[in-house]
Protein backbone atom coordinates (compact mmCIF):
# COMPACT_ATOMS: atom_id res chain seq x y z
CA UNK A 1 0.00 0.00 0.00
CA UNK A 2 1.08 3.45 -0.81
CA UNK A 3 1.33 6.08 1.96
CA UNK A 4 0.57 9.55 1.25
CA UNK A 5 1.03 12.02 4.20
CA UNK A 6 0.68 15.80 4.02
CA UNK A 7 1.60 18.40 6.57
CA UNK A 8 -0.40 21.54 6.34
CA UNK A 9 -2.36 23.89 8.06
CA UNK A 10 -5.76 23.27 6.25
CA UNK A 11 -5.94 19.60 7.05
CA UNK A 12 -9.44 19.70 6.02
CA UNK A 13 -8.83 21.10 2.62
CA UNK A 14 -8.48 17.59 1.45
CA UNK A 15 -11.88 15.97 2.11
CA UNK A 16 -13.79 16.59 -0.58
CA UNK A 17 -11.28 15.52 -3.41
CA UNK A 18 -10.33 12.71 -1.85
CA UNK A 19 -13.77 11.13 -0.78
CA UNK A 20 -14.69 11.18 -4.58
CA UNK A 21 -14.24 8.53 -7.64
CA UNK A 22 -10.84 6.50 -7.87
CA UNK A 23 -9.23 8.02 -5.10
CA UNK A 24 -11.88 7.36 -3.20
CA UNK A 25 -11.53 3.53 -4.42
CA UNK A 26 -8.55 3.32 -4.17
CA UNK A 27 -8.19 4.24 -0.55
CA UNK A 28 -11.01 1.82 0.23
CA UNK A 29 -9.84 -1.06 -1.72
CA UNK A 30 -6.53 -0.34 0.43
CA UNK A 31 -4.24 0.59 -2.80
CA UNK A 32 -3.40 4.03 -1.00
CA UNK A 33 -3.91 5.80 2.52
CA UNK A 34 -3.85 9.26 3.11
CA UNK A 35 -3.68 11.07 6.01
CA UNK A 36 -3.21 15.00 6.56
CA UNK A 37 -1.69 16.55 9.36
CA UNK A 38 -1.98 19.53 11.16
CA UNK A 39 1.43 21.57 11.60
CA UNK A 40 -0.08 23.03 14.84
CA UNK A 41 -0.31 19.76 16.54
CA UNK A 42 4.13 19.93 16.82
CA UNK A 43 3.78 23.50 18.01
CA UNK A 44 4.52 24.24 21.87
CA UNK A 45 3.17 27.79 22.65
CA UNK A 46 -0.51 28.54 23.92
CA UNK A 47 -1.21 30.03 20.28
CA UNK A 48 -0.14 27.06 18.42
CA UNK A 49 2.11 29.41 16.52
CA UNK A 50 3.64 28.08 12.72
CA UNK A 51 4.52 31.47 11.30
CA UNK A 52 6.98 34.60 12.40
CA UNK A 53 8.22 37.47 10.20
CA UNK A 54 11.31 37.03 7.99
CA UNK A 55 14.71 37.94 9.07
CA UNK A 56 15.96 40.84 6.96
CA UNK A 57 12.25 42.26 6.88
CA UNK A 58 10.28 41.76 3.98
CA UNK A 59 6.47 41.58 3.38
CA UNK A 60 4.42 38.86 4.88
CA UNK A 61 5.23 35.35 7.21
CA UNK A 62 6.81 32.14 6.81
CA UNK A 63 6.61 28.82 8.19
CA UNK A 64 8.50 27.91 10.86
CA UNK A 65 11.96 25.27 11.01
CA UNK A 66 10.56 23.70 14.47
CA UNK A 67 7.53 22.42 13.99
CA UNK A 68 7.97 21.16 10.68
CA UNK A 69 10.98 19.36 12.22
CA UNK A 70 9.28 17.60 14.79
CA UNK A 71 6.71 16.99 12.30
CA UNK A 72 8.72 15.40 9.68
CA UNK A 73 10.75 13.59 12.66
CA UNK A 74 7.55 11.99 13.98
CA UNK A 75 5.73 10.82 10.23
CA UNK A 76 9.23 9.82 8.79
CA UNK A 77 10.58 7.57 12.26
CA UNK A 78 10.30 4.24 10.25
CA UNK A 79 13.34 3.96 8.23
CA UNK A 80 12.51 3.30 4.63
CA UNK A 81 14.64 3.34 1.31
CA UNK A 82 11.33 4.30 -0.70
CA UNK A 83 9.97 7.19 0.64
CA UNK A 84 10.73 10.71 0.02
CA UNK A 85 9.80 13.84 1.74
CA UNK A 86 8.66 16.22 -0.70
CA UNK A 87 7.87 19.90 -0.53
CA UNK A 88 5.51 21.94 -2.55
CA UNK A 89 7.23 25.18 -4.01
CA UNK A 90 7.28 27.37 -6.68
CA UNK A 91 10.93 27.40 -7.02
CA UNK A 92 11.29 23.18 -7.44
CA UNK A 93 11.10 20.93 -10.07
CA UNK A 94 8.34 21.28 -12.88
CA UNK A 95 5.82 17.71 -11.62
CA UNK A 96 5.27 15.72 -14.91
CA UNK A 97 4.43 12.34 -15.98
CA UNK A 98 7.99 10.83 -15.89
CA UNK A 99 8.54 11.93 -11.98
CA UNK A 100 5.10 10.74 -11.29
CA UNK A 101 5.99 7.34 -13.13
CA UNK A 102 9.11 7.21 -10.67
CA UNK A 103 6.88 8.19 -7.71
CA UNK A 104 4.76 5.34 -8.11
CA UNK A 105 7.53 3.12 -7.01
CA UNK A 106 7.54 4.58 -3.64
CA UNK A 107 6.07 3.06 -0.71
CA UNK A 108 5.49 5.97 1.13
CA UNK A 109 5.52 10.30 0.47
CA UNK A 110 5.53 12.98 2.76
CA UNK A 111 4.62 16.23 1.94
CA UNK A 112 5.05 19.76 3.35
CA UNK A 113 2.75 22.04 1.88
CA UNK A 114 3.73 25.71 1.89
CA UNK A 115 1.37 29.05 2.74
CA UNK A 116 1.97 32.76 3.43
CA UNK A 117 5.66 33.82 2.03
CA UNK A 118 6.44 30.34 2.09
CA UNK A 119 8.94 28.53 4.53
CA UNK A 120 12.17 28.74 6.36
CA UNK A 121 14.81 27.68 4.02
CA UNK A 122 16.65 25.78 6.49
CA UNK A 123 13.84 23.11 5.41
CA UNK A 124 15.66 22.40 2.83
CA UNK A 125 18.25 20.30 4.79
CA UNK A 126 14.98 17.62 5.63
CA UNK A 127 13.83 17.12 2.04
CA UNK A 128 14.61 15.02 -0.63
CA UNK A 129 12.88 16.97 -3.06
CA UNK A 130 11.52 20.28 -4.20
CA UNK A 131 8.59 19.86 -6.50
CA UNK A 132 6.69 22.58 -8.46
CA UNK A 133 3.44 22.59 -10.12
CA UNK A 134 4.38 24.90 -12.59
CA UNK A 135 5.84 28.39 -12.92
CA UNK A 136 3.44 30.47 -10.92
CA UNK A 137 2.79 31.42 -7.57
CA UNK A 138 0.06 29.58 -5.65
CA UNK A 139 -1.51 30.42 -2.32
CA UNK A 140 -0.18 27.17 -0.70
CA UNK A 141 1.61 23.80 -1.32
CA UNK A 142 -1.73 22.00 -0.44
CA UNK A 143 -3.12 21.50 -4.50
CA UNK A 144 0.50 20.30 -5.88
CA UNK A 145 0.14 17.15 -2.87
CA UNK A 146 -3.48 16.59 -4.48
CA UNK A 147 -1.86 16.97 -8.19
CA UNK A 148 1.31 14.44 -6.93
CA UNK A 149 -1.47 12.43 -5.08
CA UNK A 150 -3.66 11.53 -7.91
CA UNK A 151 -1.30 11.06 -10.76
CA UNK A 152 0.45 8.61 -9.11
CA UNK A 153 -2.42 6.72 -7.45
CA UNK A 154 -3.66 6.41 -10.97
CA UNK A 155 -0.39 4.65 -12.21
CA UNK A 156 -0.36 1.99 -9.20
CA UNK A 157 -1.52 -1.44 -10.34
CA UNK A 158 -5.42 -2.31 -10.03
CA UNK A 159 -6.12 1.68 -9.50
CA UNK A 160 -7.94 2.36 -12.89
CA UNK A 161 -9.83 -1.36 -13.17
CA UNK A 162 -8.87 -3.74 -16.02
CA UNK A 163 -9.69 -1.94 -19.20
CA UNK A 164 -7.75 1.00 -19.06
CA UNK A 165 -3.89 1.37 -19.21
CA UNK A 166 -1.96 4.96 -18.09
CA UNK A 167 0.72 3.16 -20.49
CA UNK A 168 -1.98 4.61 -23.62
CA UNK A 169 -2.53 7.84 -21.98
CA UNK A 170 -1.04 11.46 -22.94
CA UNK A 171 2.30 11.94 -21.83
CA UNK A 172 2.97 8.34 -21.26
CA UNK A 173 5.91 9.01 -23.69
CA UNK A 174 7.78 12.30 -23.22
CA UNK A 175 5.76 14.68 -25.28
CA UNK A 176 3.27 12.30 -27.09
CA UNK A 177 -0.21 13.31 -26.73
CA UNK A 178 -3.17 10.05 -27.07
CA UNK A 179 -5.41 10.38 -30.03
CA UNK A 180 -8.57 11.78 -30.30
CA UNK A 181 -11.57 10.23 -29.00
CA UNK A 182 -15.62 10.29 -29.63
CA UNK A 183 -18.50 9.15 -28.36
CA UNK A 184 -22.20 9.06 -29.04
CA UNK A 185 -24.15 10.64 -31.20
CA UNK A 186 -22.52 10.10 -34.23
CA UNK A 187 -23.35 13.44 -35.70
CA UNK A 188 -23.85 16.39 -33.33
CA UNK A 189 -25.29 19.33 -35.08
CA UNK A 190 -24.99 22.94 -33.62
CA UNK A 191 -25.95 26.28 -35.42
CA UNK A 192 -26.91 24.18 -38.43
CA UNK A 193 -23.67 22.69 -38.80
CA UNK A 194 -22.80 19.01 -38.38
CA UNK A 195 -19.96 17.56 -36.59
CA UNK A 196 -19.61 13.86 -37.55
CA UNK A 197 -17.03 11.16 -35.86
CA UNK A 198 -14.54 10.31 -38.27
CA UNK A 199 -15.68 7.31 -40.61
CA UNK A 200 -12.98 5.08 -39.63
CA UNK A 201 -13.55 4.68 -36.17
CA UNK A 202 -17.66 3.73 -37.39
CA UNK A 203 -16.23 1.14 -39.58
CA UNK A 204 -15.54 -2.01 -37.04
CA UNK A 205 -12.26 -2.18 -38.50
CA UNK A 206 -10.07 -2.64 -35.21
CA UNK A 207 -6.70 -2.73 -36.86
CA UNK A 208 -7.43 0.20 -39.32
CA UNK A 209 -8.58 2.31 -36.68
CA UNK A 210 -5.19 1.58 -34.47
CA UNK A 211 -3.37 2.77 -37.67
CA UNK A 212 -5.41 6.09 -37.62
CA UNK A 213 -5.06 6.31 -33.81
CA UNK A 214 -1.16 5.96 -33.96
CA UNK A 215 -1.22 8.65 -36.80
CA UNK A 216 -3.34 10.94 -35.39
CA UNK A 217 -0.80 10.50 -32.01
CA UNK A 218 0.64 14.30 -31.30
CA UNK A 219 3.14 15.85 -29.45
CA UNK A 220 2.93 18.35 -27.39
CA UNK A 221 2.08 21.87 -27.97
CA UNK A 222 5.24 24.42 -27.37
N1 LIG B 1 7.36 33.56 -1.66
C1 LIG B 1 7.35 32.34 -2.41
C2 LIG B 1 8.12 32.51 -3.71
O1 LIG B 1 8.13 33.61 -4.25
O2 LIG B 1 8.69 31.50 -4.22
C3 LIG B 1 5.92 31.90 -2.73
C4 LIG B 1 5.17 31.42 -1.53
S1 LIG B 1 3.58 30.82 -1.91
C5 LIG B 1 2.59 32.26 -1.78
C6 LIG B 1 3.13 29.87 -0.53
C7 LIG B 1 3.32 28.38 -0.69
O3 LIG B 1 2.53 27.91 -1.76
C8 LIG B 1 4.71 27.90 -1.03
O4 LIG B 1 5.52 27.81 0.13
C9 LIG B 1 4.47 26.56 -1.64
O5 LIG B 1 4.31 25.54 -0.68
C10 LIG B 1 3.14 26.78 -2.35
N2 LIG B 1 3.29 27.04 -3.80
C11 LIG B 1 3.24 28.23 -4.42
N3 LIG B 1 3.41 28.11 -5.74
C12 LIG B 1 3.58 26.79 -5.97
C13 LIG B 1 3.82 26.03 -7.14
N4 LIG B 1 3.92 26.60 -8.33
N5 LIG B 1 3.94 24.70 -7.02
C14 LIG B 1 3.84 24.10 -5.79
N6 LIG B 1 3.62 24.77 -4.65
C15 LIG B 1 3.49 26.10 -4.73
Amino acid sequence: MMKFKIITIFPKIFDSYFSESIIKRTQKDKIIDIKSYDLRDWTNDRHKSVDDTPYGGGAGMLLKIEPLYKAIKELAKRKSPKRKIVLLSAQGKIWNQQLAKRYSNLDEIIFICGRYEGVDERIKNFIDEEISLGEYVLTGGELGAMVIIDSVTRLLPGALGNESSPEDESHSQPGVLEYPQYTKPAVFTANKKKYPVPDILLSGHHQEIQKWRQKQQKNTPK
